[in-house]
Parts: structure tokens; sequence; C-alpha cells
């Protein structure tokens, strides 16, 4: 169960929001029963079931079973989209060790939001059956350009379909390196969108085969081959 307290043992911790119902409810779990607790600061906790009523429990933990550990920073940037590809992405890009979810709202987005607490709580339910000991954290959708123009170094591999990959930039792209992915919308970016991109020291155009991918698709290819790069 993913938990942001701090967990050590010998220490009480009352369970998040929606755990106890989960665990007395759905999962017929009572007092004494073990539970795994974790978050990427502490790493992984054994725990006993102190106490569990219908909507409050507490567990007990009990010895570490697994350290902490640094992970890639790699950011997934995605067009919103329609709420059922959004939802599977997160859950994907979580698998496939995203650190950030960021929402982005470009010229030819079909959302115009996106809700970021119901795609953290995926996120999480998405680490917990991964084994991930962090979920990655999802920011609230910006529009294209405010993301650009607070942008850092990091570099931004940007998914354009019919590209070719330009080798100097793709130099930018290190083992250990923080690097992130952005994905265009339903529709594509527009002209003047990929202009702009094009003209950012920071991006790195990426094909991702021949075939056009359903955004939600380049969204998971992109991750997967970014970290067999760069990641673990
Ligand atoms: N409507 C667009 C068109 O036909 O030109 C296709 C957009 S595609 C469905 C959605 C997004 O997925 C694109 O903006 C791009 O970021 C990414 N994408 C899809 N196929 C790709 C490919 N083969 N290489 C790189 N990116 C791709």
């Amino acid at each position: 169960l993913y938990h942001d307290a701090a967990l050590a043992e010998g220490t009480l911790v009352e369970a998040a929001p929606g755990q106890a119902h989960h665990l007395g409810t759905v999962l017929r779990r009572g007092p004494g029963d073990t539970v795994r607790l974790f978050n990427p600061r502490d790493g992984e906790w054994s725990a006993t079931i102190d106490s569990i009523r219908k909507d409050r429990a507490r567990f007990a933990v009990g010895g570490q079973v697994r350290p902490a550990a640094a992970e890639p920073d790699c950011r997934l940037l995605v067009a919103a989209l329609k709420r059922d590809a959004m939802d599977w992405v997160a859950e994907k890009a979580t698998e496939l060790g995203a650190t950030l979810i960021q929402p982005v709202l470009t010229q030819r987005s079909v959302a115009d939001r996106a809700n970021a607490a119901r795609l953290a709580a995926i996120a999480r339910g998405a680490a917990e059956q991964c084994e991930r000991l962090g979920a990655p954290a999802v920011a609230e959708a910006l529009p294209l350009h405010r993301v650009l123009a607070a942008w850092d170094a990091t570099p931004l591999v940007v998914a354009m379909e019919r590209t070719v990959a330009e080798p100097p930039r793709a130099a930018a792209l290190r083992p250990g390196a923080p690097i992130a992915l952005l994905v265009g919308p339903e529709g594509g970016f527009t002209a003047a969108e990929l202009d702009d991109l094009r003209r950012r020291p920071f991006v790195v155009p990426a094909a991702l085969g021949p075939r056009i991918l359903r955004a939600e698709t380049a969204a998971v290819a992109g991750l997967a081959a970014l970290q067999a790069l760069v990641g673990d």
C-alpha cells in the first residue's frame, strides 16, 4: 500500500483515505493481518493491521523489506486526451517509470483540462500493482507555451510522426540524466507548434517508427524507448 507517512519500525500509522475500506470490506482483512507499506522516501516496510473499522485503520510498522532507491528522472508531457485514454496513459506511464505526468493543452487538444487528482489516484494504484515504490507526480494541465517558457535545460524528446532522427540532438540523451517526452494530441501538433518546438534548443525531435500511432500508444512506446536508452 502506498503511504506518505514516515515509515519506521515500531511506529503506528493511520491508513490513508480509502485504504481501510479496501482492506476491510473488499479484501476482508482484519487485525493482525500483514500488509506492506511503501513510499519512495522510506522504501517498503512490512506492517500488521493494528485496528480496523469501516473507514479507519491503523498499521503497526515492522521491518523494512526494500530500501528506497533513486529512480531515473523520466517525465511524460502529454496533450490532454479523452478521459479513458488519459487514465490508461497514467497507469502505463507509472508502470514504465515516469516520474511526472504533465498534461499539456495544445491547439488541437480535445480536452481542455485533465483531472489531476483522479490521474494521481490511478498512478498510486498502478504503483502498488507493479511494485514500484514511488508514483509519478501528476501536475495540473498547462498550455504548451507556458510549459516551454518555463522549461529548464532537460532534453525534451518530442514525438513527431513523419520526422527523421537528428543524431546531433539525440547526443543530448545520456544514461542517468533527467529526460522528458512530449506527445501531441489525437489531431497532432499544428504546424506553428511544430515550428516553435523545433526552434527550442532543448527539443529533440523523435520518430517512433513509420506508422501513425494513437497518442496514448505513442506515450507508452516513447517512454519504453527512453527507458531503454537512458533509464533502468
Ligand atoms: N493526426 C496526426 C496525423 O495524422 O498527422 C497524427 C497525430 S498522432 C495520432 C498523436 C501524437 O502521437 C502525435 O502528435 C505524436 O506526438 C505521436 N505520434 C504518433 N505516431 C508517431 C510516430 N510514428 N512517431 C513519433 N510520434 C508519433
